[in-house]
């Protein structure tokens, strides 16, 4: 019970703790943080699942759609390149037969100059001379075919009959970039050169995202339009790119590869089945792609952060409506737990919405009930034990003191008796009577004492004296039997220190008289010691405390029987009451009078060499109180 209500003590007025649970674990969240944590998992997790699953769909299906597109664009291209190519070696053909011949061909000047022909010259096909000079609006012809050129153009027409072989992609002189058709026909060898303008237009016709937009490669590699103007200009080798080198292999698809020209992945339809060999390629970066997803993103992100700020409206709506009765039962707890009576839950709180919640505000009304009837009831029966003991107490006060007036006529009376003339057997038995008349009065004596303690009937004064005369009285009073133990007797006090205290000379002389008389009645042919004395710490205007020790070289206590010799009717062993007599009260009374002095009593003792039982009082006792 004692630790009960240090433990309720300890917990009241320290705010909302329960006893005995730590509310400080790192691991404890509220119902607020757990539920708000809760709806934001179960819609959060869906919601980011459904923002990610869309945006990587997003991306997936603007994949499937470039493939398709793209591939389908390259190869439209590729035809029309096709178309173009066959004009061409059709138109040059006629051409050139009809020069041969010495036809008149102005009349298709027209059709040549629509398909892009710079200029058609008339070479002798052994010195590279000019002979002849067609269509030449912008480009003169050369009067001497250079050197390279010559050389390059007969190795691509000799041996092969009157065919018509086309370059790869070149420069004229004036820097444009230009093909040539070359024909060798009747000691001629015609060459026609073409600009790159279709090629260049047709690839800017297709255009999507901000830069995609189509790429043409000649049957090298090499550039003929391309995104990039410098690109064109120069007629780059593209070789190095997968997508350019699967054109030249002839294979039509979709690739992803590294533009180094526009420092990203791009995803390309390409086809390099044109009967010319040219290659189309239809790239789009790939970011640009992405960027579709990323606006897909953005809405899911828009969605996403909406629902989850629903979620925490949802978690805080049903937080104020799971948390207000649960903080209300805890907070009705921790009032009952620190004594408050008639604590209950409010009615509107028993008559919320969640049942579980309403059971639990009405389950914790209902034990307060029971609580505080059991509690009632308890401080009822304590009171009823404690007036019964109280009445017990007095009864005994009153009992003993009522026989020892009876006990001293009888003792009176036989010690009358002994101073009589008695016969050797009678003067025996009157001792006797005397003797055992002097242990009841003891008896007596100690109940009374103890029980007028119990009943609440002490009394204390308080006046100056010198416990030197009260150890002294008392030593003279146990003298006697000390000498008939032949036990010695010793005062130890030094005479230069102040020995008046303010206390109850009679109470300490009823402690002296119990600790000395135990230290003797348990001491045969030994020292008993009292040593008395303000204690160090003392200090000389007579505050501090004054400590009495008795010393014996008697029989100690065993080690066992230390923590019970100050309860009532206590003793280190059974045989004593035989050996000794007693009641086994002294020293719970010397402990309730020392107690009532405001000191302190305590002991050592070890078996078979001796005890020493001490108790300190304060000097000044009235400075206390
Ligand atoms: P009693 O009146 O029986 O002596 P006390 O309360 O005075 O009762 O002592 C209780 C018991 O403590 C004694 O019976 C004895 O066993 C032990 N005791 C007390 N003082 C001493 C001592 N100085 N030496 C040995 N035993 C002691």
């Amino acid at each position: 019970m004692a630790e009960m209500n240090a433990q309720m003590k300890a917990t009241a007025g320290s705010g909302p703790k329960l006893t005995g649970v730590s509310h400080h674990s790192w691991w404890r969240i509220g119902v607020r943080s757990a539920l708000t944590f809760a709806f934001l998992m179960t819609c959060g997790i869906p919601l980011v699942g459904f923002w990610y699953w869309s945006y990587s769909a997003t991306i997936q299906h603007e994949f499937e759609e470039v493939r398709e597109r793209h591939l389908l664009l390259a190869r439209n291209l590729g035809a029309a390149l096709d178309r173009y190519h066959s004009d061409l070696i059709s138109a040059f053909e006629v051409y050139s037969t009809g020069i041969a011949k010495g036809h008149d061909v102005t009349f298709s000047r027209t059709l040549f100059r629509n398909l892009n022909f710079r200029n058609v010259c008339v070479f002798e096909a052994d010195s590279g001379r000019l002979k002849q000079a067609f269509l030449t609006q912008d480009t003169p012809c050369p009067d001497m075919l250079a050197q390279g050129r010559f050389r390059a153009f007969s190795k691509m027409v000799d041996g092969k009959g009157d065919t018509i072989a086309m370059s790869p992609v070149a420069h004229d002189p004036d820097k444009t970039t230009v093909i040539c058709f070359v024909r060798k026909l009747d000691g001629n060898l015609i060459v026609g050169t073409i600009g790159t303008d279709y090629f260049r237009s047709l690839a800017s016709r297709i255009n999507f995202g901000r830069k995609g937009r189509a790429a043409i490669v000649d049957q090298t590699g090499r550039v003929l339009a391309h995104p990039l103007p410098d690109w064109e200009k120069a007629a780059t080798d593209l070789t190095k790119v997968s997508a350019v080198q699967r054109m030249l292999a002839g294979e039509s698809g979709v690739a992803q590869f590294y533009s180094p020209a526009l420092k990203g992945d791009m995803i390309a339809g390409f086809t390099g089945a044109t009967k010319a060999g040219w290659g189309v390629m239809v790239p789009q970066p790939v970011a640009e792609l992405e960027s579709a997803g990323l606006r897909v993103s953005q809405s899911g992100m828009v969605v996403l952060l909406i629902g989850l700020a629903m979620a925490g409206s949802f978690a805080t709506f049903f937080t104020v409506l799971l948390a207000r009765p649960v903080n209300e039962v805890a907070a009705a707890a921790q009032r009952m737990s620190r004594g408050e009576t008639g604590t209950r839950i409010e009615p509107e709180v028993l008559h919320q919405p969640i049942r579980e919640l309403s059971d639990l505000a009405m389950s914790f009304n209902h034990m307060a009930d029971q609580v505080e009837t059991a509690h009632a009831e308890e401080r009822k029966l304590r009171i009823d034990a404690e007036q019964a003991d109280l009445s017990k107490s007095r009864f005994v006060a009153v009992m003993s003191h009522e026989i020892r007036t009876p006990m001293n006529g009888l003792i009176g009376m036989a010690q009358l008796l002994r101073k009589t003339t008695l016969d050797p057997q009678q003067k025996l038995y009157t001792e006797k009577l005397i003797d055992s008349g002097k242990g009841l009065m003891n008896v007596l004596n100690d109940v009374l004492d103890f029980s007028q303690i119990e009943a609440g009937y002490l009394e204390i004064e308080k006046e100056r004296f010198d416990p030197r005369e009260t150890v002294a009285t008392v030593c003279e009073l146990l003298k006697p039997e000390a000498e008939q133990n032949g036990t010695e007797l010793i005062i130890q006090a030094d005479p230069a220190l102040n020995h008046k205290i303010e206390s109850d000379p009679h109470r300490v002389q009823q402690i002296l008289v119990n600790l000395i008389g135990n230290a003797v009645k348990f001491t045969h042919r030994g020292k008993v010691t009292i040593a008395l004395g303000p204690t160090e710490t003392a200090s000389g205007s007579g505050t501090g405390r004054y400590r009495i020790t008795i010393k014996d070289t008697g029989v100690g206590i065993p080690e066992n029987a230390h923590d019970l010799i100050f309860r009532d009717f206590a003793q280190a062993d059974s045989s004593m009451r035989r050996t000794f007599g007693g009641t086994g009260l002294g020293l719970a009374i010397c402990k309730r009078l020392v107690a009532a002095l405001d000191g302190e009593i305590d002991f050592s003792s070890r078996l078979g060499v001796g005890s020493e039982f001490w108790f300190e009082l304060d000097i000044n006792a009235s400075q206390k109180h």
